[in-house]
């Protein structure tokens, strides 16, 4: 599996986190099923972008990408991210790189322009465009672009060698192919296959990267090895924020760092950016950011609940009517192009079922392990629960303030009982009131 990592010029945004978040669920879904999956992320550290970004900042180009390579590692570990297997770096593959380039020449596909750069001939490989579905027959012959990004419209031959310029100023490699650097497109090309082979399975990136950047993928690596370059693409569709493109200028613009300062708890970002269909359109707004909060806390709260039974009475089959339902309604849903919205509804639906039957002190203990066990390997997939300890026993003095109000609220004195529980909400402590008694649990900080 290969996905299509950050340019490294900046800190990510949650638009690239909703792609890396969805291929997290993948991979998490494929080991779930025993798949085997080598993961390859790459780090795109040259290119137009992060070459203008250093010369801005007047630091070396390995510094300047360094800088923000470290801050996605601490991200990604922060949204409970799995490692890849690999993180290549592109500049540390330009002899591959390069290598590939020639052989493109010798194939035939690639040509030098007269600005000395080396170019792709997209009329030479007939199923350009077969990815993106776009025609290329009315193209001019010959036209050219050497940026990086451009749009559909301006489907023409792209640069795989960007001969030195100026502008370029201390970037560049004296190579066989002359002085200059690699393009963004052959970088992904020559990174995947070296670690996957001529042929892989599965390559993400958002829906923007399909053209021109995976297009180009495909036309440069099949016409260098005559091989069908990947068997499944899957595209994750735009974060909108508020109901608008994120720009900087609509002052909707969120990197992690952004939400973690103002607060926000990285699990529930986790949570929120997972758990739309990956094909769908996702509205991020920090209301939703709020209810993802609560989603995450039930489910804590359910698991810390299970821990807690201790001699309830057997369901009747109740619960393994419930688990069984859940694993074939969760598991279904992922099988079927990773529906997590249908898989989280059956996981709430279960949730409220079981909660019912330990409201009515129907669950055994062992039944309560075997349910806490099947949340577990749930949490495997969405990597929001995590460790949910048996609470220690209460400090005495907390102790004494939780009987206290239980015999204000015995008493019916609602109004002590309700000072009470604000004093332990100032402590930490966030009671809940069941039909077995209080419940407590330390509030996340
Ligand atoms: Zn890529």
């Amino acid at each position: 599996m290969y996905t299509c990592g950050p340019t490294v010029y900046d800190y990510a945004h949650i638009g690239n986190f909703r792609a890396f978040l969805f291929e997290d669920l993948l991979k998490r879904w494929l080991i779930n099923r025993g798949y085997k999956v080598m993961h390859v992320m790459n780090l795109t550290d040259i290119d137009d972008k992060t070459i203008k970004g250093s010369q801005n900042q007047q630091v070396p180009l390995r510094q300047f990408t360094d800088f923000y390579a470290k801050a996605f590692f601490e991200d990604i570990k922060a949204l409970n991210i799995q490692p890849a297997d690999v993180y290549p770096r592109a500049t540390d593959l330009v002899a591959e790189m390069v290598a590939l380039i020639k052989t493109l020449i010798t194939n035939g596909y690639a040509y030098r322009g007269e600005d000395g750069s080396i170019y792709y001939a997209i009329s030479k490989f007939p199923d350009y465009g077969k990815l993106a579905k776009i025609k290329t027959n009315e193209l001019k012959a010959g036209a050219r672009v050497n940026q990086d990004e451009y749009a559909k419209e301006e489907a023409q031959d792209f640069a795989l060698w960007k001969a030195w310029t100026p502008e370029d100023g201390e970037v560049f490699w004296e190579t066989e192919l002359g002085k200059g650097r690699p393009g963004w497109h052959i970088e992904c090309s020559a990174m995947s296959m070296k670690y996957l082979g001529e042929t892989f399975d599965i390559h993400c990136g958002g829906v923007d990267n399909m053209f021109p950047h995976h297009e180009n993928e495909i036309a440069q690596s099949e016409a260098a090895t005559g091989k069908k370059f990947v068997n499944y693409w899957l595209h994750n569709e735009h974060l909108l924020v508020e109901g608008k493109k994120m720009a900087k200028r609509l002052d909707n613009f969120y990197t992690l760092r952004d939400l973690l300062a103002k607060g926000y708890d990285p699990v529930a970002i986790r949570y929120l950016l997972m758990s739309t269909n990956y094909r769908q359109q996702f509205n991020f707004t920090l209301e939703s950011l709020e209810s993802a909060k609560g989603a995450v806390e039930r489910l804590r709260n359910f698991v810390r609940r299970l821990h807690d039974v201790e001699g309830g009475k057997e369901s009747n089959d109740k619960i393994s009517v419930l688990t069984s339902k859940l694993e074939a309604c969760f598991g279904g849903s992922l099988d079927n192009d990773l529906d997590i919205g249908t898989a989280l509804a059956a996981l709430f639906d279960f949730v409220r079922e079981v909660n019912n039957l330990l409201d009515d002190n129907k669950v055994s203990k062992s039944e309560a392990t075997q349910v806490g066990g099947l949340m577990m390997s749930i949490d495997e997939v969405l990597g929001v629960i995590g460790k949910v300890e048996a609470e220690e026993p209460l400090p005495l003095d907390i102790d004494a303030l939780v009987q206290k109000r239980e015999h204000a609220r015995k008493s019916k004195n609602w109004k002590e009982a309700d000072e009470i529980r604000a004093q332990l909400k100032t402590l930490g402590i966030i009671l809940e009131d069941t039909t077995q008694g209080v419940r407590w649990h330390k509030e996340k900080t």
